[in-house]
Protein backbone atom coordinates (compact mmCIF):
# COMPACT_ATOMS: atom_id res chain seq x y z
CA UNK A 1 0.00 0.00 0.00
CA UNK A 2 0.96 3.32 -0.86
CA UNK A 3 0.43 6.73 0.98
CA UNK A 4 -0.79 9.04 -1.75
CA UNK A 5 -2.97 12.11 0.69
CA UNK A 6 -3.68 12.14 4.11
CA UNK A 7 -5.51 8.98 4.98
CA UNK A 8 -5.53 7.78 1.02
CA UNK A 9 -3.57 5.01 0.03
CA UNK A 10 -3.07 3.50 -3.59
CA UNK A 11 -3.51 -0.91 -3.25
CA UNK A 12 -1.81 -1.97 -7.28
CA UNK A 13 -3.32 -5.10 -7.89
CA UNK A 14 -1.11 -6.13 -10.90
CA UNK A 15 2.22 -4.50 -12.03
CA UNK A 16 3.02 -1.02 -13.13
CA UNK A 17 0.09 -0.02 -12.26
CA UNK A 18 -2.24 -1.31 -14.47
CA UNK A 19 -5.51 -2.38 -12.22
CA UNK A 20 -5.78 -0.36 -8.80
CA UNK A 21 -7.95 -0.12 -5.68
CA UNK A 22 -8.02 2.57 -3.12
CA UNK A 23 -8.03 2.84 1.23
CA UNK A 24 -9.58 5.79 1.68
CA UNK A 25 -10.63 6.44 5.40
CA UNK A 26 -12.38 3.42 6.37
CA UNK A 27 -13.79 2.61 2.67
CA UNK A 28 -12.04 0.51 -0.08
CA UNK A 29 -12.85 1.88 -3.66
CA UNK A 30 -12.86 -1.21 -6.15
CA UNK A 31 -11.46 -4.84 -5.81
CA UNK A 32 -10.12 -5.31 -8.76
CA UNK A 33 -10.63 -8.61 -10.94
CA UNK A 34 -11.97 -11.77 -9.61
CA UNK A 35 -8.68 -13.11 -8.00
CA UNK A 36 -8.04 -10.33 -5.75
CA UNK A 37 -11.09 -10.01 -3.57
CA UNK A 38 -9.58 -12.76 -1.05
CA UNK A 39 -6.55 -11.38 -1.00
CA UNK A 40 -7.75 -7.41 -0.26
CA UNK A 41 -9.96 -9.34 2.44
CA UNK A 42 -6.89 -10.63 4.16
CA UNK A 43 -4.70 -7.02 4.03
CA UNK A 44 -7.50 -5.24 5.20
CA UNK A 45 -9.41 -6.89 7.33
CA UNK A 46 -10.27 -4.98 10.10
CA UNK A 47 -9.74 -1.71 8.48
CA UNK A 48 -12.79 -1.09 6.61
CA UNK A 49 -16.02 -0.20 7.25
CA UNK A 50 -17.27 -0.28 3.41
CA UNK A 51 -17.03 -1.10 0.02
CA UNK A 52 -17.90 1.18 -3.23
CA UNK A 53 -17.33 0.70 -6.56
CA UNK A 54 -16.46 3.31 -9.15
CA UNK A 55 -18.58 1.16 -11.49
CA UNK A 56 -19.58 -2.19 -11.98
CA UNK A 57 -16.91 -3.90 -14.89
CA UNK A 58 -15.32 -7.38 -13.64
CA UNK A 59 -11.90 -5.67 -13.12
CA UNK A 60 -12.74 -3.46 -10.50
CA UNK A 61 -16.05 -5.11 -8.77
CA UNK A 62 -14.22 -8.68 -9.42
CA UNK A 63 -13.11 -9.09 -6.23
CA UNK A 64 -16.87 -7.49 -4.81
CA UNK A 65 -17.95 -11.08 -4.00
CA UNK A 66 -15.44 -12.64 -2.39
CA UNK A 67 -14.43 -9.55 -0.12
CA UNK A 68 -17.69 -9.06 0.93
CA UNK A 69 -18.02 -12.55 1.68
CA UNK A 70 -15.13 -12.26 3.95
CA UNK A 71 -15.32 -9.14 5.72
CA UNK A 72 -19.26 -8.73 5.63
CA UNK A 73 -18.82 -4.88 5.09
CA UNK A 74 -21.82 -3.32 3.10
CA UNK A 75 -21.55 -2.59 -0.94
CA UNK A 76 -22.19 0.77 -2.15
CA UNK A 77 -22.67 1.27 -6.31
CA UNK A 78 -23.60 3.72 -8.32
CA UNK A 79 -27.79 3.62 -8.80
CA UNK A 80 -27.67 3.03 -12.35
CA UNK A 81 -24.69 0.20 -12.04
CA UNK A 82 -26.43 -1.53 -9.67
CA UNK A 83 -28.23 -3.81 -11.44
CA UNK A 84 -24.99 -4.78 -13.44
CA UNK A 85 -23.35 -5.15 -10.33
CA UNK A 86 -26.51 -7.46 -8.79
CA UNK A 87 -26.04 -10.03 -12.36
CA UNK A 88 -22.32 -8.99 -12.82
CA UNK A 89 -23.61 -8.20 -16.68
CA UNK A 90 -22.38 -5.27 -17.60
CA UNK A 91 -23.62 -2.95 -20.54
CA UNK A 92 -20.61 -2.30 -23.09
CA UNK A 93 -20.63 -1.58 -26.54
CA UNK A 94 -19.23 -5.02 -27.51
CA UNK A 95 -22.97 -6.95 -26.70
CA UNK A 96 -22.65 -10.46 -25.49
CA UNK A 97 -19.32 -10.91 -25.75
CA UNK A 98 -18.09 -7.62 -23.67
CA UNK A 99 -20.69 -8.56 -21.29
CA UNK A 100 -18.61 -12.18 -21.22
CA UNK A 101 -15.57 -10.65 -20.96
CA UNK A 102 -16.47 -7.51 -18.87
CA UNK A 103 -18.58 -10.06 -16.35
CA UNK A 104 -17.91 -10.91 -12.89
CA UNK A 105 -19.63 -12.84 -9.84
CA UNK A 106 -22.56 -11.30 -9.12
CA UNK A 107 -22.86 -9.00 -5.46
CA UNK A 108 -25.27 -7.82 -2.97
CA UNK A 109 -25.60 -4.41 -3.37
CA UNK A 110 -26.40 -2.55 -0.25
CA UNK A 111 -26.56 0.84 -1.36
CA UNK A 112 -27.22 3.15 -4.37
CA UNK A 113 -25.32 6.13 -4.39
CA UNK A 114 -25.98 9.42 -6.20
CA UNK A 115 -24.63 12.74 -6.77
CA UNK A 116 -24.30 14.66 -3.70
CA UNK A 117 -24.13 11.85 -0.77
CA UNK A 118 -21.00 11.25 0.99
CA UNK A 119 -19.00 8.39 1.40
CA UNK A 120 -16.66 9.37 4.28
CA UNK A 121 -15.42 12.39 3.64
CA UNK A 122 -15.46 12.51 0.32
CA UNK A 123 -18.71 13.62 -1.99
CA UNK A 124 -20.16 11.66 -4.48
CA UNK A 125 -20.27 12.76 -8.29
CA UNK A 126 -21.75 11.74 -10.98
CA UNK A 127 -19.61 10.71 -13.82
CA UNK A 128 -21.88 8.62 -16.52
CA UNK A 129 -20.31 7.53 -19.98
CA UNK A 130 -17.47 4.58 -19.65
CA UNK A 131 -20.79 2.88 -17.70
CA UNK A 132 -24.42 4.01 -17.34
CA UNK A 133 -23.68 4.56 -12.85
CA UNK A 134 -20.06 5.41 -13.33
CA UNK A 135 -19.43 7.45 -10.02
CA UNK A 136 -16.48 9.59 -8.66
CA UNK A 137 -14.98 10.59 -5.25
CA UNK A 138 -14.15 14.57 -4.75
CA UNK A 139 -12.56 15.82 -1.28
CA UNK A 140 -12.27 19.50 -1.96
CA UNK A 141 -10.07 20.47 0.92
CA UNK A 142 -7.19 18.86 -0.58
CA UNK A 143 -8.38 18.32 -4.20
CA UNK A 144 -8.35 14.44 -4.23
CA UNK A 145 -10.51 12.91 -6.70
CA UNK A 146 -11.03 9.42 -7.18
CA UNK A 147 -12.12 8.79 -10.78
CA UNK A 148 -12.18 5.43 -11.85
CA UNK A 149 -12.24 4.51 -15.60
CA UNK A 150 -13.45 8.28 -16.61
CA UNK A 151 -9.71 8.79 -17.82
CA UNK A 152 -6.68 6.14 -18.15
CA UNK A 153 -3.63 6.95 -17.20
CA UNK A 154 -1.57 4.46 -19.08
CA UNK A 155 -1.56 2.63 -22.24
CA UNK A 156 -3.14 -0.91 -21.96
CA UNK A 157 -1.06 -2.13 -24.43
CA UNK A 158 2.48 -0.86 -23.80
CA UNK A 159 1.90 0.18 -20.35
CA UNK A 160 3.44 3.78 -20.67
CA UNK A 161 2.08 6.16 -18.28
CA UNK A 162 0.15 9.16 -19.82
CA UNK A 163 -3.57 10.45 -20.03
CA UNK A 164 -5.95 9.12 -22.28
CA UNK A 165 -9.77 7.67 -23.13
CA UNK A 166 -10.55 4.61 -21.77
CA UNK A 167 -10.36 1.24 -23.61
CA UNK A 168 -13.36 2.21 -26.08
CA UNK A 169 -14.23 -0.98 -26.26
CA UNK A 170 -15.95 -1.23 -23.04
CA UNK A 171 -16.90 2.61 -22.71
CA UNK A 172 -20.56 2.68 -23.49
CA UNK A 173 -20.83 6.29 -24.07
CA UNK A 174 -17.65 8.05 -25.41
CA UNK A 175 -19.72 11.35 -25.77
CA UNK A 176 -21.38 11.03 -22.41
CA UNK A 177 -17.97 10.41 -20.96
CA UNK A 178 -16.08 13.27 -22.61
CA UNK A 179 -18.67 15.48 -20.47
CA UNK A 180 -17.77 14.04 -17.45
CA UNK A 181 -14.18 14.36 -18.12
CA UNK A 182 -14.73 18.48 -18.85
CA UNK A 183 -16.96 18.30 -15.59
CA UNK A 184 -14.05 16.89 -13.52
CA UNK A 185 -11.40 19.04 -15.23
CA UNK A 186 -13.29 22.17 -14.12
CA UNK A 187 -12.87 20.82 -10.54
CA UNK A 188 -9.41 21.20 -10.56
CA UNK A 189 -7.87 18.43 -8.44
CA UNK A 190 -4.90 18.19 -7.34
CA UNK A 191 -4.65 14.44 -7.21
CA UNK A 192 -6.61 12.41 -9.50
CA UNK A 193 -6.63 8.33 -8.68
CA UNK A 194 -7.79 5.95 -11.61
CA UNK A 195 -8.62 2.35 -11.73
CA UNK A 196 -5.76 1.67 -14.53
CA UNK A 197 -2.38 3.91 -13.98
CA UNK A 198 -0.34 5.83 -12.01
CA UNK A 199 -2.25 9.13 -9.60
CA UNK A 200 -2.01 11.64 -11.85
CA UNK A 201 -0.68 14.35 -9.33
CA UNK A 202 -0.44 18.55 -10.93
CA UNK A 203 -3.37 17.01 -11.81
CA UNK A 204 -5.68 20.06 -12.71
CA UNK A 205 -3.33 21.38 -15.58
CA UNK A 206 -2.71 17.90 -16.68
CA UNK A 207 -6.76 17.33 -17.07
CA UNK A 208 -7.41 20.68 -18.20
CA UNK A 209 -4.78 20.15 -21.32
CA UNK A 210 -6.28 16.78 -21.85
CA UNK A 211 -10.04 18.09 -22.23
CA UNK A 212 -8.73 20.94 -24.68
CA UNK A 213 -7.95 18.14 -27.04
CA UNK A 214 -11.49 16.79 -27.02
ZN1 LIG B 1 -11.31 -0.59 -15.60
Amino acid sequence: MRQLADDVFQIALTPRDGVNAYLVGDTLVDAGLPPHGKRLAKQLGGKIQRHVLTHAHGDHAGGSKNLKAALGVPLLVGARDAQAARTGVPDTKLGAFGRVTAGFPGVEVDTELHEGDTVGDFVVLDTPGHSPGHISLWRERDRVLVAGDVFFNMSIFTTIPGLRQPFGPFTLDPELNRQSERKLAELEPSLVLLGHGPPVTDAAAKLKAFVATL
